[in-house]
């Protein structure tokens, strides 16, 4: 037995020796099998590019994206067919004055996937989501608020809204046409006929407003008693932002 090991140790050098050459061997054999397999399978190499055309073809830019995908979405990127009437980039709007440079919606990436099943839900039955509101900046927020300084209307900028913080939206549903279904009043009415316990309505007008709120639940929004258009996202704490968005066209 003591001849078996001391013969063993004599001899470890040598096995050492072979095992470092099998080793060696075989890392080599794995490099060449590589560059080989790669150079026999060049279609498989050839897809990413083709990807990447395809990619083009599709109404938004991958390369162009102006902001950060894991932070923010824009609607419209996931399916241009929701409808934007952001009312702050425009004068007609409670405060008559245009409020962002340009119209454009973003929302938190899981606020903004919820919207866009709630519309592709509504697609089925050839209805449509239209936005009035989505993301707002702090500074648009405090010149609402130098304009309109009523809490319960407009959110002191100094707590800030979910809407600074990309987890609110304003929203109604349009027909196949693109018409609103009548919701009782316009976005940004401030008065009890815009609250959801304000019953004395056409029935078609309740039934519409029922119809917005239960599709919103089912996609994780709640809603506020004071303001039929007003959904937040699953009361989701958010970090107040100072996004700006770029509005230059591409
Ligand atoms: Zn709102």
């Amino acid at each position: 037995m003591q001849n078996s090991i001391a013969s063993y140790l004599s001899h470890l050098p040598l096995i050492v020796g072979s095992l470092s050459f099998l080793l060696i061997f075989s890392i080599n054999s794995c490099q060449q099998s590589a560059s080989s397999s790669s150079t026999v399978e060049e279609p498989v190499v050839e897809e990413p590019i083709q990807q990447l055309v395809h990619q083009e073809e599709v109404p938004v830019k991958v390369d162009t994206l102006d902001y950060d995908t894991t932070q923010w979405l824009e609607l419209i990127s996931l399916d241009s067919t929701i409808q934007l009437d952001i009312r702050y980039a425009t004068a007609n709007n409670f405060v008559g004055q245009v409020l962002y440079g340009c119209a454009r919606c973003f929302l938190r990436p899981a606020a903004a996937r919820s919207v866009l099943a709630a519309h592709q839900q509504l697609k089925e039955e050839g209805l449509g989501l239209k936005m009035f509101d989505c993301y707002r900046p702090r500074d648009v927020q405090w010149k609402l608020w130098e304009i309109y300084p009523k809490p319960g209307y407009v959110a002191d900028p100094r707590k800030g809204s979910i809407h600074n913080r990309g987890g609110a939206v304003d929203l109604t549903i349009v027909d196949g046409t693109g018409q609103e279904l009548p919701m009782g009043t316009d976005f940004d009415f401030f008065g009890p006929r815009a609250n959801h316990t304000y019953t004395d309505l056409p029935k078609e007008v309740l039934a519409n407003r029922q119809k917005l709120k239960s599709l919103m639940r089912e996609h994780g929004f709640s809603a506020i008693r004071s303001e039929w258009w007003h959904y937040n996202y699953r009361g989701e704490e958010y970090e107040l932002a100072d996004e700006e968005w770029n509005c230059q066209p591409k």
